[in-house]
């Protein structure tokens, strides 16, 4: 059957991975996700100490570029994770402190080209589900299935503060929200790459729609597309 790429965009904590996993699986095709590339090298700026508050030494993290390694490999449920360097860090990548510092890093164009030579690798045969912020702009402009995802900012929020929560880390429902209205800024105001609608694409806000709503409706997307009705 043909195969087709659907790229998923949007802002911070839409649960966009959410759904792009739920599709991926149920279309047997690769899930990419992208953000977590992204926090990869943020964890591993941290641990060396090339970013503090207020403070990231980019020119250090340039030339250390080429020792980061990413990979995905999948776990016994199926669940593609991230290894950087060969160590498992799904979990340490998801934290508060990998989110205060991850967008002012993916502003960095070294650290893009890097990562989208290695998305567009990883989706070039098709069949792929990608989720990020310059999926359908950047990494495949001609994805055949574009979606931008949206919602209000405050049940974005809550949300992710749910997750944040249910995974024991000590943290406030203003801290979050503060956090995701500060990387919708950083992220739709950068030079390179910036978040926005890309050509085509099909704004989806679930503000008021649960997961199987979202999943239905992009699956009947994706379906009148691979079936060539669109
Ligand atoms: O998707 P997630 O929220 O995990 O992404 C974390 C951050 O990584 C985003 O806020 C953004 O700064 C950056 N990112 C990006 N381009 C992508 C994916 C993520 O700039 N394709």
């Amino acid at each position: 059957m043909h195969q087709i790429t659907i790229a998923i965009d949007g802002h911070s904590s839409t649960g966009k991975s959410t759904v792009a996993k739920q599709l991926a699986d149920y279309l047997g095709y690769v899930y990419v996700d992208t953000g977590a590339m992204y926090r990869a090298v943020t964890l591993y700026a941290l641990q060396k100490g090339f970013v503090s508050e207020n403070h990231l030494d980019k020119e250090t993290l340039i030339a250390a570029l080429p020792d980061i390694e990413l990979h995905f490999e999948k776990n016994t449920d199926g669940k593609a994770e991230i290894f950087l360097n060969g160590t498992n860090v799904e979990k340490d990548i998801r934290t508060l402190e990998v989110s205060e510092y991850v967008s002012p890093i993916a502003t960095v164009s070294e650290v893009r080209k890097k990562l989208v030579e290695q998305q567009q690798k990883m989706g070039d045969a098709g069949g792929v589900v990608m989720d990020g912020r310059d999926i359908g702009t950047v990494v495949f402009p001609e994805a055949e299935l574009k979606i931008f995802m949206t919602a209000s900012a405050e049940v974005r929020a809550q949300r992710r503060y749910e997750e944040l929560l249910g995974r024991g880390e000590a943290v406030t429902y203003e801290e979050v929200l503060e956090n995701v209205t500060e990387r919708d800024e950083i992220d739709s105001n950068r030079k390179d790459s910036p978040l926005k609608i890309a050509k085509g694409a099909i704004v989806m806000d679930n503000s008021e729609m649960n997961l199987e709503d979202q999943f239905h409706t992009i699956l009947q997307l994706a379906k009148d597309r691979i079936a060539g009705r669109v």
